[in-house]
């Protein structure tokens, strides 16, 4: 088949190569990762073995000398897992984690975290959201004081991803008093190891059940110095820098996992016999399902355009924000038809698509809204 652009026949060959290991290894474990409500900490040596947590890392750090599009490849086929969890634990590591240490860390830290990070020994989560600072991440009191030698750090994180297993969380803090004027200016970032006074509880939650979503409360906890990472007050930079990738990455999860959805569930409308025919055999779903062939296109195109620009370096902040935007709602949607389909399987346990539904309906609320993408373009639309 000829590479849709930006991707080339390289890439191709690498996303055969991830499909494959992803429906060997991982997928035929899903459903009993979700029944236990966690998927096991090894899996990031597992996925380190094949070079899958560093493709887009230099070789210097073990990474494997490839750039975004490489990790783009992985991003949309980990829906082939079938447990959005179990995705997004591992794609918290990799894609919100880890690149804040690569971007801004300095070559201590690089070692310390980005190396066995990348090697799966060290597992990461990003720590913004906070009980009272969601949406509004300059709201953030998390606190950090100076003393010496480095900060003493009390507050609390809450939904972060990987919260209960992270060996190490990348974490916003407040380093000085705030002002109102002032509080974008005011935000920094620390590498805070698990040690005494990190307390996880895990959240239970809608879907994802695989991943671990936790509330971390931070009591009198000491960080070194060198565990700064970037600048004092640049953190709000970090995270709007972070963003444009997280959000890419989730719109390349929703376009894998709607284009598998897609082709289960018609499969399932072709077998499926009803008034003496298959299902696809009835125009009302035979049209639904060439409509949602044309969501799948549809968010395809869009993200791909945004990713291809990304990667040639532009800032295309209108069209991630419009490729999270629209990716996020349209799986929701089409989950939710696809599960329509299934008639009352498609509420069973034992259909997968009871489970993508669910795991589809936080793509609208995480890593930014479908209102703040709105806000966002608003801006960027002079209105
Ligand atoms: C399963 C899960 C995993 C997550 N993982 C992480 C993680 O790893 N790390 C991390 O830091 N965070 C994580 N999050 C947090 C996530 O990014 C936030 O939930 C999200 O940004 C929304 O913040 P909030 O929940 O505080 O909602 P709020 O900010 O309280 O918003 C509530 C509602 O009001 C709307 N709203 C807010 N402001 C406006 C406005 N100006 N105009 C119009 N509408 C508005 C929102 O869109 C939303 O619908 C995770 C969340 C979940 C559920």
């Amino acid at each position: 088949m000829t590479p849709n652009p930006p991707f080339t026949d390289e890439h191709e060959q690498l996303r055969a190569s991830v499909r494959g290991f992803i429906e060997r290894e991982l997928a035929p474990h899903a459903q009993r990762w979700e029944d236990e409500q966690r998927f096991p900490d090894e899996l990031f040596g597992k996925l380190a073995a094949q070079g899958l947590l560093g493709l887009k890392y230099p070789t210097e750090y073990g990474g494997q000398g490839g750039d975004y599009l490489h990790e783009a490849v992985l991003c949309e086929e980990l829906a082939r897992i079938g447990s959005g969890g179990t995705a997004a634990g591992l794609g918290a590591h990799v894609n919100i984690a880890t690149p804040p240490i690569w971007k801004f860390g300095s070559e201590d830290q690089k070692r310390r975290y980005l190396v066995p990070a990348i090697a799966g020994q060290l597992i990461g989560a990003l720590g913004i959201t906070e009980p009272g600072a969601g949406s509004d991440v300059a709201a953030l009191s998390t606190r950090a004081e100076r003393v010496d030698g480095g900060f003493v750090v009390n507050g609390e994180k809450t939904y972060i991803t990987n919260g209960v297993r992270a060996h190490f969380i990348v974490t916003a803090v407040k380093t000085r008093q705030t002002t109102p004027a002032a509080r974008h200016h005011d935000i920094s970032f620390l590498i805070v190891d698990r040690r005494e006074g990190v307390v996880s509880s895990r959240l239970d939650k809608l879907g994802w059940h695989a991943s671990d979503t936790a509330t971390i409360a931070f009591q009198d906890v000491f960080v070194p110095a060198q565990n700064l990472l970037g600048e004092p007050g640049e953190g709000f930079k970090l995270i709007m820098a972070n963003f444009q990738w997280e959000r890419l990455a989730m719109a390349l999860g929703a376009v894998g996992a709607m284009a598998l959805a897609w082709e289960r569930t018609a499969q399932f409308a072709r077998e499926r016999h009803a008034f003496g025919r298959p299902l696809s055999g009835h125009q009302a779903i035979r049209h639904k399902l060439a409509d949602l062939a044309t969501s799948v296109y549809t968010c395809r195109c869009v993200t791909y355009d945004a990713l291809r620009r990304f990667a040639a370096g532009e800032e295309p902040l209108r069209e991630v924000t419009m490729a999270k935007l629209l990716t996020q709602r349209a799986c929701f949607e089409l989950m939710d038809a696809c599960l329509q389909i299934h008639g009352g399987a498609g509420y069973m346990r034992e259909y997968f698509i009871e489970r993508a539904a669910r795991d589809a309906r936080l793509g609208p609320i995480g890593g930014g809204s479908d209102e703040i993408m709105r806000e966002i373009l608003g801006r960027a639309l002079s209105l």
